[in-house]
């Protein structure tokens, strides 16, 4: 269970047309993609671009990530509070380890890469990974869902001070990902 505090950093650091998504949900647990489409305004191709980045930070789960997880239900019933708490500074330890524990072990590699050289282009990555340049693109929205992972205007991956944190401790205690 991630904790109210973390919630609250994770939908901070959300872009603006993933927030606007997690909105969309407001009014109903679990709707269609087609609901999600007409209650937000985005288009379909951006509804799933937002989703993999709500599914990186551990607030949609099933089969095709558009149902609200508990995590995220309780960050909708958050931000209805008025008298919610602070966001947390950075993500604590255990919402740190839940959240890499959600994320595919696909992406780990791109974190281990990125820990190693600091900053790599796409294609660098594809190259280094043996990954499409697609799938690439897929794994970065839950990175940055995550908040382990930034991608600037010019395709450069980096990892945020989070990330870098988590990185190094895969390294020295690799966490036991469920398959
Ligand atoms: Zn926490």
């Amino acid at each position: 269970m991630i904790c109210n505090r973390c919630l609250l950093y994770l939908e901070r650091g959300l872009d603006k047309k993933t927030r606007t998504l997690l909105y969309a949900y407001r009014d109903k647990e679990e709707p269609s993609i087609r609901a999600l489409v007409a209650h937000s305004g985005l288009s379909q191709y951006h509804v799933r671009e937002a989703l993999m980045t709500l599914r990186g930070a551990g607030l949609v789960w099933g089969d095709y990530f558009y149902t609200l997880s508990p995590n995220g239900q309780r960050l909708i019933e958050l931000l209805s509070t008025a008298d919610r708490p602070e966001p947390s500074e950075s993500l604590c330890n255990d919402c740190l380890r839940e959240i890499a524990e959600l994320l595919p072990n696909d992406v780990y590699p791109i974190l281990a890469e990125l820990t190693r050289k600091h900053y790599r282009t796409t294609q660098q990555l594809v190259a280094a990974l043996n990954v499409s340049s697609y799938k690439l693109r897929e794994y970065a929205f839950l990175l940055r869902g995550a908040g382990l992972i930034r991608v600037d205007r010019n395709r450069i991956y980096r990892l945020t001070g989070t990330g870098r944190y988590l990185g190094l401790m895969l390294q020295q205690q690799p966490v036991a990902v469920p398959a």
